[in-house]
């Protein structure tokens, strides 16, 4: 294979796929996702990919070319896993973006990785049927960027995350091969589990192309519980109460008061006048408003006011004050998106850490956080001209890592490792582990062209 100069096979390959630009402005775009990441340069073009021959024809000629793809679906990823910089071509597949079909009996939906998260509900609703990984960014990002990021959500503590959502995929390996994984049953354990080993795997292995998504029948009934506290302390200990009353809520959301009136100065909302620090819990099923009684117990000798609900109008209005919470956050400042797991029971301890974590660091840290599942965000708020991946913000984000692993959490519960937190991955996997991803990142592409410097 002939030996091309720098940024020659990305032309190679550029003037050979069909819908390719080299226009500034989608190069611009398509080099940072909205992790607020900007990298020092700009990829050389994007493929528009519309179908899996247009996939699988830019992977062939990637391999032949050795130019490194940056797999790309909606781009709203906050880890910097789909950041793209010189020499390299990004492959966009948000225009393949067709649910294929919906099997009501058999409670599956087969789509194209293009499709937005919430348009695979608004689609399945019609048949009582719901798909439960539902990340706040529900109405922007892609299901191939949520199987890439393995992406969790509000549903998660109670239905899992995408890892148990997604029964097969259709993959294009880095040399243009496709790849079929996992099964279409609910149960099944042949061979290796490749199906589980893609998901999560932030585009290093394989560009996904289909997906066959497991449905879940809409629950009858769903009760809300909104609490408010005079701070995130009694907030933090209320939300360990729910969980040691043995309730499965499955929403379990925790705002703190800073970002609350953020949420209040955006939505016009009137949050912050209850308390300090918010949980919101749904529980749902037959049992939802018995559920319902025991949660309120459970939460009112910590509240300062605890508003309950089963109307639905009502709960997506307070709902909608956690999805708001990050572009409420992005009113004030550049953001960057800390996402640190800890076991449940140590969510107060967690808080704590933040705030002690924002006084030796000298910059703001909000939080909101998954509670029933112990999975924290918290957001690092920056003035406009500073920076979120280096100074006091790296070092703040440094300081939370080790935090989480103190508590015996993680670095990352949904966001994925991206670009932005490769410095702290081998002290949370070990070296082994580490040297065996490597080995299975060499098996499905031995030429490292796929999202490279990113993931592991
Ligand atoms: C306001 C806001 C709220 C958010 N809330 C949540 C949340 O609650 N939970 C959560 O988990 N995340 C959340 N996110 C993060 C983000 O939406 C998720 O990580 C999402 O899964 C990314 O999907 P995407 O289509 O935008 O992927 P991108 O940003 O385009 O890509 C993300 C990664 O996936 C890879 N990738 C994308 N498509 C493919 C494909 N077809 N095949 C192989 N690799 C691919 C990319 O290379 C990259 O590594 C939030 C983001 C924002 C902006």
């Amino acid at each position: 294979m002939a030996t091309l100069p720098s940024g020659g096979g990305a032309q190679a390959l550029l003037s050979a796929c069909r819908n390719a630009s080299t226009d500034p402005d989608a190069r611009a775009r398509a080099s940072t996702d909205r992790s607020g990441y900007v990298p020092g340069s700009v990829p050389d073009g994007v493929v528009y990919a519309e179908t899996v021959d247009d996939v699988v024809e830019a992977l062939r000629l990637a391999t032949r070319f050795r130019v490194p793809i940056v797999p790309r679906g909606a781009g709203t990823g906050l880890a910097g896993g789909s950041s793209a910089t010189a020499g390299s071509v990004v492959l966009d597949v948000s225009r393949m973006n067709r649910i294929l079909s919906i099997d009501p009996e058999e409670q599956q939906a087969v789509v194209q990785p293009g499709v937005l998260n919430a348009e695979v509900n608004a689609a399945t609703a019609r048949y009582g049927l719901f798909y439960a990984p539902d990340p706040a960014s529900t109405a922007i990002c892609s299901i191939g960027g949520n199987v890439a990021t393995n992406a969790g959500g509000m549903w998660c503590a109670k239905y899992g995350v995408t890892r148990e959502s997604v029964l097969s995929l259709q993959v294009v390996l880095a040399d243009g091969r496709i790849l079929k994984t996992g099964r279409n049953t609910i149960k099944g354990v042949s061979g290796y589990d490749l199906n589980a080993l893609l998901i999560g795997s932030e585009g290093t292995l394989g560009v996904v192309v289909e997906a066959t998504l497991r449905l879940l029948a809409k629950p009858l009934h769903t009760a809300t519980v909104a609490a408010y506290f005079a701070d995130a302390q009694a907030a933090a200990r209320a939300a360990s109460a729910i969980i040691a009353a043995r309730i499965q809520p499955a929403i379990l959301e925790f705002i703190d008061g800073g970002t609350l009136a953020a949420v209040d100065a955006m939505m016009g909302t009137d949050h912050s006048s209850r308390g300090n620090a918010f949980l919101l819990a749904q529980v749902d099923g037959h049992g939802a408003l018995l559920e319902q009684q025991v949660l309120v117990e459970a939460v009112t000798p910590f509240a300062t006011s605890v508003e309950q609900t089963d109307d639905d109008v009502r709960a997506a209005d307070l709902v909608a004050a956690r999805r708001n919470a990050i572009p409420a956050l992005q009113q004030l400042g550049r953001v960057s998106i800390g996402d640190i797991g800890v076991p449940r029971k140590r969510l107060a301890e967690a808080v704590a850490g933040l705030a002690g974590i924002a006084e030796r660091t000298g910059v703001k840290i909000f939080v909101i956080a998954h509670a029933a599942d112990g999975n924290l965000h918290p957001m690092v708020v920056v003035g406009p001209d500073e920076s979120i991946t280096e100074g006091p913000a790296k070092a703040a984000l440094g300081e939370m890592f080790h935090l989480a692993r103190r508590l015996g959490g993680t670095l990352t519960g949904e966001h994925g490792i991206g670009l932005l937190k490769q410095d702290w991955l081998e002290e949370e996997v070990g070296s082994l582990s580490l040297e065996l991803q490597h080995k299975i990142k060499a098996a499905f592409d031995p030429l490292g062209i796929l999202n490279p410097g990113k993931g592991i």
